[in-house]
């Protein structure tokens, strides 16, 4: 399978027809129509073998999970995927391969309306690079340094739960005892994840920031502090946990999962307090739980206030403090 051929197998498979694509696969660059009064939100993603993803991954959910966290940023900037270019990195043309790869991109990018437009495709180490443009109408995108002293810190769906699949996975830290629901599930949730794009685009004019969390929610909550000027509190307690990880480890364990834990691609967003009807009513239109978590306050950083009132210290680089909340 030479490169042509390859090309042509993913401008097959991975066909979604959209009439602001002039001219999409094929020529020397694609012709695309923005929308009038709309800014183009652009975001770009690489997953590298065995850095983002273990080598065993199964090649359909690399081409899901490629696009996925792509989207999840356009949902954090409250804005509607359009487009995609895809750089394609591959070791040898497997023919297989590809179109596994191309189906579980496919079923992402046909369920948002996307269509890949163009892309570049190279001999290397296994490395998957995504563009993606989306549409924000002007000046209603959902940035992070929006934050105000004083708005609810909101978490879509339920945290911790990728990085314990992760766990189960790599056998660290190992959740033991789970029944194969419960394993497929943590496994579905690392592979498998769903930008929340309905509620990125329902919470514009009602958030005043946004982030998804990819890195752990501690970090990534830290953006929007650090971009807004603030300061952070959340309450370990009132972390959104599903049942499924709350049988996979012991509270600590948990909380680690969901603070510090990877690949959720929830939402994470401010909201000013006269607002959080709204948002609760958005959320429920959308049928993802919406979680009080904490409030912004004048300072800086991140705090995690334990069940008894007092900071639980979590270092960015490590947990080497973490038993002090036990
Ligand atoms: P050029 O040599 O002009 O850069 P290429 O041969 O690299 O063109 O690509 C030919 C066409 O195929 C272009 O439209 C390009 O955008 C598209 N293309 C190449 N690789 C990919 C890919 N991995 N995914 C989607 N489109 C691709
Ligand atoms: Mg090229």
């Amino acid at each position: 399978m030479g490169e042509f051929a390859l090309i042509e197998e993913i401008r097959q498979r991975c066909n979604v027809p959209r009439p602001d694509v002039t001219l999409g696969i094929g020529d020397d660059a694609a012709l695309l129509q923005p929308r009038a009064g709309n800014e183009l939100a652009v975001s770009m993603d690489t997953l590298v073998a065995g850095v983002h993803f273990p080598a065993t991954t199964a090649p359909f959910d690399l081409g899901w999970k490629a696009l996925a966290v792509n989207l999840s940023d356009l949902a954090a900037m409250g804005a509607e995927p359009a487009w995609a270019t895809l750089a394609l990195t591959l070791p040898s043309p497997d023919a297989d391969w590809l179109a596994r790869f191309c189906e579980g991109f496919a079923a992402l990018a046909r369920a948002h309306e996307l269509a890949l437009v163009g892309g570049d495709t190279t001999r290397g180490p296994l490395s998957i690079t995504l563009t993606v443009q989306g549409f924000v109408p002007r000046g209603a995108a959902l940035r992070r340094d929006g934050a105000r002293a004083g708005d609810r810190i909101v978490v879509s769906g339920h945290l911790g739960e990728a990085a314990a699949g992760l766990s189960l996975l790599l056998g660290t830290d190992a959740p033991r005892g789970l029944g194969d629901a419960d394993r497929e599930h943590l496994l579905q949730r690392l592979n498998r994840p769903h930008p929340r794009l309905a509620l990125g685009l329902a919470l514009r004019g009602i958030a005043s920031a946004a982030i998804d969390i990819s890195d752990g929610l501690h970090q990534d909550l830290g953006h929007i502090a650090a971009r807004s000027g603030l300061a952070a509190r959340i309450h370990a307690d009132c972390l959104p946990r599903s049942d499924t990880l709350a049988r996979a480890g012991d509270v600590l364990q948990c909380l680690r999962w969901q603070l510090a834990g990877g690949d959720d691609y929830e939402l994470c967003c401010a909201v000013p307090p006269d607002r959080m009807a709204q948002a609760l009513a958005a959320a429920a239109r959308c049928g993802v739980p919406l979680t009080d978590i904490g409030a912004f306050e004048p300072g800086s950083q991140v705090r995690v206030i334990g069940r008894g009132g007092d900071e639980i210290a979590v270092g960015y680089g490590g947990w080497e403090h973490f038993s002090a909340c036990t």
